[in-house]
């Protein structure tokens, strides 16, 4: 997938680089401007002056042989005679007969032989003023005025002091006045005296013919002057005119005024162009050769070697373009690859890997090294994170993310199929793991959990996934069609595979657990309600006694309040006079006498009803309300007490719980001592009922209340024996006086010969240690009977009387002689009593309650409901 960026980093450096470059350009421009202006100054110059040097040498190659033979013939000895003898009269007949006469005429016939169209020679007789030309031509001084000619009139050659020619400026050819003739004039002088002249006209219009036949580069624009400042030539193109106006007052003065300039290139400025001319007075005598220039020689020649330096940075910036892109592509090539991979990347995308075999070593190679790695370590963390995700460390069991995945598979496949299937969710419950974890620490704990579900899983996995739901709280999905009949497969499975005791560590210990099951689409269709059913049917199970399963059924929703809700709940109970005390009596079996009470804790919640204990006891440890709660109880318990003993009997005995988390305060010595005092209660009526775990965490501590308590007087009660560890260890290191032997014991007494055997050696093992035995939860005469038998102490249960409100338990002690006291058929009344009621509570649970299942009856292979 590509990733755009931004902004694309090459072609950002690529921008930058193009308007670097075009800053570079103007900045070369205008140097180069400069450069070529100089460049193109000196080479205009020499422009200039090559094509002032043609125009001369064509104006000298055209005008100096004439002048050189027009001199020849001055410098002819003969020629002088000729005008002394001849000349001096100024008759045609003297000058014809004159003796040189045809010398002189074959002279200037020779000096216009070489152009006869364009040339014609005269010779003119300073004294006469008479003039002969080429071909016999003759003009009388009648005819020809010496001395109103132009050039005789500006110049001093009458004067005898020059010898030197001289061209003169335009006029009528001295023949033919409808001929323009520029003249070459040689004065023949002897002894510093003007004899005469000889003339050599030539044609304008061939001067203008041989000037105009070449063409000089554009912008220059020849002129040619005499000295007595008129135009011979000037250019007659209208480029020339529209360029220069010739009458403006700088041109006027360089023309006027040529004679006095420098040969060589000069300038004036008439305010808007500067304009250069070249003037070389030297080629023809009495002529100025000029040549202007227009201004755009000069910015011609800017322009062209501006153009062509332009041409080349231009090349050169395209061509370092081209090299920078490619330089910049090469080395970061990798660039697009990064971005791309790491956008990736943020995406959750670590497949794409930079391939950077070919990339030269630079940063941005370790860079994409580096992205390659991170990469790679991602995948990896990814694929553990996925892993943990849906497995549970430690068990390596699918966990609840993986739990809930499936149950929603399950159902939208169900309800896909449509088809009669079923699934049961096994909500599986450790018992007393919160105690093994607490008394045997908890690696012991982990170990316990890890084998656990190992077995487990492996035990079903015929049948199902094994899933961790939560500390020692394990799910197994078992599906089904309408064969009801594999639920109770899997729990055989199950009680199979933990009949045996378990190694784990250094100990043996069998796994009991208790099973809560719902059953999808029966119970519920909502994967929060199933979870819900099961853990409420799991409750049910815990709360009977443990190690059994328990069906939910749909209706006992209204247990529905949560451990967090009780949680709140429980701290303020005691403000809001929710909580109070029933007290079930315990008989003596030896005379059948009242022995005493044992305080039972009661919470009538005004918003959950009433609460069993099993369910709030350990939320008001956890949250530590069982301190004041227990302090209240311990106060009430001595008050009732009291009343019993001013008021019946001062031998009776009040057992009252107390929690772990009670004992465990540095005040609590402290505090029951007060209470008795307050009260003035003996402490010998009084005993403390602890569990086994409880003793647990005073094995080993330096804590020594329960020994403290037993120094005031206080008898110690070891409660619920048989459901922990059973070790009779506690009963040697612990002033215990009492044993009271679980419920869960006597229940089967009359059925298991096991449970039998184990009451009666316990009973008889602690009487040798001068222990008294208590058993709880006698429901039966069989039950008595045997107890009895077994001369246990002391009987407790629900067939000599259920826990007893405070006037009840007052009345049952006042009547107890004559109403109470048990004989045989009083119990049996008793015992149909109790089974009536359960028959009755087993009815309503078939009709929507909890269904129960002991493990215990299951070994036989019966169901009891
Ligand atoms: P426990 O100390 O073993 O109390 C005896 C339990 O057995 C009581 O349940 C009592 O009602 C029940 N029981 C007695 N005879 C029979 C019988 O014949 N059949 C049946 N099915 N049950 C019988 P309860 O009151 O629900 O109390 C449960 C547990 O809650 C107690 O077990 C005790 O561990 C705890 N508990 C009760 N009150 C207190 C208290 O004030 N403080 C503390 N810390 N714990 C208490
Ligand atoms: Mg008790
Ligand atoms: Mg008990």
């Amino acid at each position: 997938m590509k990733h755009p960026a931004k902004k694309n980093f090459l072609s950002e450096i690529m921008k930058l680089v193009i308007v670097i470059m075009i800053i570079i350009t103007v900045l070369f421009g205008v140097i180069s401007y400069f450069v070529a202006k100089f460049t193109a100054e000196d080479s205009s110059s020499d422009d200039m002056n090559n094509a002032a040097s043609v125009i001369s040498s064509i104006v000298y190659d055209y005008m100096d042989p004439k002048i050189k033979e027009t001199q020849k013939i001055v410098s002819d000895d003969k020629i002088t005679e000729f005008i002394n003898y001849g000349g001096v009269s100024g008759s045609e007949k003297d000058i014809v007969s004159s003796p040189d006469y045809k010398y002189v005429m074959d002279s200037l016939d020779t000096l216009v032989s070489s152009d006869k169209d364009n040339v014609s020679a005269w010779l003119a007789f300073d004294v006469s003023g008479a003039l002969i030309g080429n071909g016999g031509k003759f003009l009388s001084p009648d005819d020809f005025s010496l001395k109103d000619q132009y050039w005789y009139k500006k110049s001093n050659m009458a004067s005898g002091t020059s010898s030197q020619p001289m061209c003169s400026a335009i006029t009528k050819s001295v023949f033919d006045d409808t001929q323009e003739v520029v003249t070459v004039i040689c004065p023949v002088v002897e002894i510093e005296t003007t004899m005469g002249y000889v003339g050599l006209e030539i044609s304008v219009d061939a001067l203008n013919k041989i000037l105009g036949q070449y063409t000089l580069n554009s912008g220059c624009y020849p002129i040619v002057t005499c000295n007595f400042g008129t135009f011979i030539y000037s250019p007659s193109s209208t480029e020339f005119t529209d360029k220069f106006n010739v009458n403006r007052a700088p041109l006027i003065n360089v023309l006027s005024q040529a004679e006095s300039y420098q040969d060589g290139i000069d300038s004036f400025s008439d305010g808007y162009d500067t304009v250069y001319f070249n003037v070389d007075n030297t080629s023809v005598p009495g002529w100025s050769i000029i040549v202007l220039f227009d201004n755009d020689i000069m910015t011609g020649g800017i322009y062209k070697y501006f153009k062509q330096i332009c041409v080349i940075i231009c090349c050169m910036v395209i061509l370092s373009v081209i090299l920078i892109r490619n330089a910049v592509n090469k080395e970061a090539a990798l660039i697009p690859k990064i971005n791309e991979t790491v956008s990736g990347m943020t995406e959750g995308a670590y497949k794409n890997t930079i391939d950077t075999v070919l990339s030269s070593e630079n940063e941005l190679k370790t860079i994409a090294d580096n992205v390659n790695k991170i990469s790679v370590m991602l995948k990896e963390k990814d694929a553990l994170i996925e892993q943990y995700a849906q497995n549970d460390i430690l068990t390596e069991l699918p966990n609840r993310v993986s739990l809930y995945n499936e149950i929603e598979n399950l159902i939208c496949n169900y309800k896909k199929d449509n088809e009669d299937k079923h699934f049961a969710l096994m909500f599986i419950d450790l018992d007393n793991f919160k105690w093994l974890n607490e008394t045997l620490g908890h690696n012991f704990g982990d170990e316990v959990l890890r084998t656990f579900a190992e077995m487990l899983s492996t035990a079903v996995i015929k049948y199902g996934k094994v899933y961790r739901f939560s500390g020692d709280e394990f799910i197994l999905i078992v599906e089904f069609g309408s064969d009801y009949g594999k639920i109770y497969e899997v729990i055989d499975i199950m009680r199979k595979a933990f009949d045996k005791p378990v190694r784990i560590m250094s100990d043996n210990i069998y796994f009991k657990f208790s099973v809560g099951i719902s059953i999808y689409p029966d119970d519920d269709e909502k994967i929060d309600m199933l979870l819900r059913d099961a853990d409420m049917a799991l409750h049910r199970a815990k709360e009977n006694g443990k190690d059994r399963v328990s069906f939910y059924t749909n209706v006992s929703k209204k247990h529905t309040f949560s451990k967090a809700s009780l949680a709140q709940r429980i701290t303020t109970a005691l403000r809001d006079n929710e909580l109070y005390l029933n007290y079930q009596p315990i008989i003596s079996t030896a005379t059948g006498d009242i022995h005493g009470f044992e305080v039972l804790l009661r919470w009538n919640s005004a918003e959950f009803g009433n609460v069993p204990p099993t369910e709030f006891i350990q939320i008001a440890e956890e949250t530590g309300a069982i301190v004041q709660i227990g302090t209240w109880i311990f106060e009430s318990s001595c008050r009732f007490l009291k009343q019993l003993c001013d008021n019946y009997r001062d031998d009776i005995i009040i057992s009252i719980n107390v929690s772990p988390v009670q004992l465990k305060r540095s005040d609590y010595i402290e505090h029951i001592k007060r209470v008795i005092e307050i009260t003035q209660v003996d402490t010998k009526n009084i005993q403390i009922e602890i569990t086994e775990s409880t003793l647990i965490d005073f094995t080993d501590s330096d804590n020594n209340v329960i020994h403290e308590i037993n120094d005031l007087g206080i008898a110690i009660a070891l409660d619920d024996f048989g459901t922990g560890y059973s070790s009779l260890n506690y009963l040697k290191n612990f002033p215990i006086k009492c044993l009271k032997i679980d419920k869960s014991f006597i229940d089967e007494i009359n059925n298991n010969q096991r449970d039998y055997a184990i009451t009666d050696s316990i009973i008889d093992l602690v009487h040798n240690l001068g222990i008294k035995t208590v058993a709880e939860g006698i429901e039966t005469v069989g039950q008595y009977n045997f107890l009895c038998n077994m001369t246990c102490d002391y009987i407790q249960g629900f067939l000599m009387s259920k826990p007893l409100n405070e006037e009840d338990a007052l009345e049952f002690v006042k009547m107890y002689d004559a109403l109470h006291k048990p004989d045989s058929a009083h119990l049996e009344e008793h015992e149909r009593q109790l089974a009536e009621e359960r028959e009755k509570k087993a009815k309503k649970a078939d009709m929507g309650g909890c269904i129960e299942i002991s493990n215990a009856s299951l070994v036989d292979g019966t169901i009891s409901q």
